[in-house]
């Protein structure tokens, strides 16, 4: 008999993918958890029916939302992640070698407990021990801690439930304040196709906060449309137009020096939308 899992990406659209066997389905504390295996994209952590990372595509996600900040900022020593509990930001941060400390925080703790389970892949820098793992809601985390972290990365879903409160002005004044002098924030912030009033709010918040705010677009086949963008904040350091030439080459498979300052020219529409 065949699998197949169904994901609804807005009311009137929705994916089909062929499901090899679950090998684990739970309720957490937060979400409705499951990790299945697929003849093509390999094992998929999936949250409340979301696809969250694929074995065969999450380099793209997690080396876009790593390296644009990291390779920006001259030294960076100290690195934050909200959310993130498979793990892949956080293998990504940690080949660099300035990166001194990463904390990741997530909230919910059967995430990092089954990603580092069954996609060891993704999970294996999560027992680094220049990575420190928090369990706690990243809102609280983020009041907390003023003027720590060089990097902030808000890799977190959908906003709705708790990640509702990752995406907005307050949240952003609270990251601003948790940065350091010359600090950059990053978050995932959805497809332009399917929700370009969260895109257009969230880059229009960021922006009244931070002197130098971007937006840029990434091709991620499991995402919704397969058209993803990341909004940066900076306090300093412009994105795209940062001297990439003494920077270390790192063996990546989506990422390069070329990308980092191309994938800021968006499609009209794109433009259109955050102008
Ligand atoms: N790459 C993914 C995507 O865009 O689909 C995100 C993956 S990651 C697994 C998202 C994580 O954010 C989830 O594990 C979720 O538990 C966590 N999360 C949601 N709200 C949070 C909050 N307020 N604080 C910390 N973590 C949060």
């Amino acid at each position: 008999m065949e699998m197949w899992l169904k994901e609804a990406q807005i009311p009137d659209a929705a994916m089909t993918y062929k499901v090899k066997e679950t090998l684990i389905r739970k309720k957490t504390k937060y979400q409705d958890l499951a990790i299945v295996d697929t003849d093509f994209f390999g094992r998929m952590l999936i949250l409340d029916g979301i696809i969250q990372t694929t074995i065969k595509d999450e380099y793209v996600y997690h080396e876009m939302i790593a390296h644009i900040p990291l390779f920006t900022h001259p030294n960076p020593k100290k690195v934050l992640v909200v959310g993130g509990g498979d793990g892949g930001s956080i293998r990504e941060i940690l080949r660099h070698p300035s990166v001194e400390k990463a904390v990741l925080c997530e909230i919910d703790k059967d995430v990092v407990e089954e990603c580092k389970k069954y996609l060891p892949e993704i999970s294996s820098a999560l027992d680094n021990p220049r990575c420190e793992v928090f369990i706690g809601d990243g809102i609280k985390y983020v009041h907390e801690h003023k003027n720590e972290f060089d990097i902030i990365i808000i890799d977190s879903t959908d906003p709705f439930g708790a990640a509702e409160g990752l995406f907005g002005g307050s949240f952003y004044k609270e990251i601003f304040e948790c940065l350091t002098e010359d600090g950059i924030f990053i978050a995932q912030t959805e497809t332009p196709f399917y929700l370009p009033e969260v895109v257009k709010r969230v880059y229009n918040d960021a922006k009244a906060i931070f002197p130098v705010t971007k937006l840029f677009m990434a091709g991620i086949p499991t995402y919704p449309s397969g058209f993803w963008s990341f909004t940066i904040g900076s306090k300093k350091y412009d994105p795209e137009n940062v001297d990439l030439s003494n920077k270390i080459d790192l063996d990546t498979k989506y990422y390069t020096k070329k990308l980092h300052k191309s994938c800021f020219t968006l499609p009209k529409f794109v433009e259109d939308l955050i102008k």
